[in-house]
């Protein structure tokens, strides 16, 4: 029998196997289960809004009418030189997401593996089924990175290592040493992708030395985003460095105008308002303590806030209050946060930091729901 005879007739496009399994992404919700619009704490994004020279860049871009530059060239330059990184060894994307998605595209395929932490970001998956390839997960360390695991997983055909640092949802962070233990321990045909979409908040003593890896070895790229504490997540840019033949793969294959006019100039400008940016990570740094120690004093109904250097705080529940009580609670209290059955973690909540006001309301409601449960 030849194959085609094998295969059944189908009265519609046959998707490819692999992408008929992805479950596609679940983004954080800003409406109730009625309707209501939310206080949204549910997608990480930065409660001061976006620089007002990115929010002025917006409405000066440029001609509608015109194509973006192609290759975001004065975006690339500015970013270089703020980094101490040569533009020739910066690719821009469509957020990291584009990035995070070409990287294991241009590195792995079908009967290759994609390996990533448990509670790894949920991209990951997505980008390594996208391509034909097996998404394989290494165990955590209460809920954090175990790079010893993430070795141990490795095989043959082990292609990308994804690994996001600090890690979105748990927000767990490892330092310089681990990065650069994990980065030994990998075989130099395997590209680890370190994702630093958090790496501006935090608040360790060193960096993870993640750029300087990247800019020195042949296998290593990292990502980072606009999104997060710049607050320009609906423009969609991010960008990666790497190796000059890392960065050639992924422009061969991106999108050839993937910034749009509006995402290059407003992006422009906010990398030149560093005072924004500050001001971001001092806010969170100060709600990000305050809320951890409020949720620390709840202990004893069992919620426990995990180590976290991003700005959210993934808190587990192991009390009377179950994390399914405390989201539909918070919501009714006009909050949606972010609750991950989805991702194996029924018995947590992500919570973004917020305003101060909205800080304080979370704390009081769940201070408050977990004395009721009791
Ligand atoms: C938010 C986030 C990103 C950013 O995605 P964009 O596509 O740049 O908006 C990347 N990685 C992780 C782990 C994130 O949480």
């Amino acid at each position: 029998m030849t194959e085609l005879q094998s295969t059944p007739p189908s009265d519609r496009p046959r998707p490819k196997e692999w992408i008929a399994a992805i479950h596609a992404y679940v983004p954080g919700k800003s409406t109730g289960t009625d309707g209501r619009t939310l206080i949204k704490l549910s997608a990480n994004e930065n409660p001061l809004g976006t620089s007002p020279a990115a929010e002025a860049a917006r409405h000066h871009a440029g001609a509608q009418s015109r194509y973006p530059d192609p290759d975001s060239v004065a975006l690339r330059e500015a970013l270089g030189k703020l980094h101490g990184i040569a533009p020739s060894h910066i690719v821009m994307g469509t957020g990291s997401d584009e990035l995070l998605n070409l990287a294991a595209q241009a590195f792995a395929g079908p009967g290759d593996e994609v390996l990533f932490v448990r509670y790894g970001f949920s991209v990951y998956d997505i980008a390594a089924r996208r391509c034909g390839a097996a998404p394989v997960i290494a165990p955590d360390r209460d809920y954090g990175t175990d790079v010893d695991a993430l070795l141990a997983a490795v095989t043959p055909a082990t292609r990308v290592v994804f690994l996001a640092n600090p890690n979105n949802p748990t927000g767990s962070y490892i330092g310089r040493e681990e990065i650069a233990r994990l980065h030994a321990g990998l075989r130099p045909d395997i590209l680890l992708v370190i994702d630093q979409a958090y790496a501006e908040y935090v608040d360790a003593a060193d960096d993870d030395g993640a750029f300087v890896l990247a800019s020195a070895a042949r296998n290593v790229l990292v990502t980072r985003t606009f999104s997060k504490i710049y607050g320009l997540a609906g423009e969609r840019v991010g960008w990666a460095t790497g190796d000059a033949a890392l960065v050639d793969m992924l422009n061969r294959i991106r999108g050839p105008f993937n910034l749009s006019l509006s995402a290059q100039a407003t992006a422009l400008a906010a990398l030149g308002d560093q005072d924004f940016v500050a001001r971001s990570r001092d806010h969170n740094r100060r709600e990000r303590a305050r809320f951890v120690a409020s949720l620390t004093a709840l202990g004893n109904h069992g919620l426990r806030p995990l180590p976290t250097e991003a700005n959210f705080v993934l808190i587990e529940f192991s009390g009377a209050l179950t994390a399914e009580a405390a989201y539909l609670g918070l919501m009714e209290h006009g909050y949606i946060t972010r609750w991950l059955p989805g991702q194996g973690l029924p018995q947590c909540l992500r919570v973004t930091i917020g305003t101060a006001e909205q800080m304080d309301a979370i704390t009081a409601a769940l201070a408050q729901m977990a004395g009721r449960a009791a």
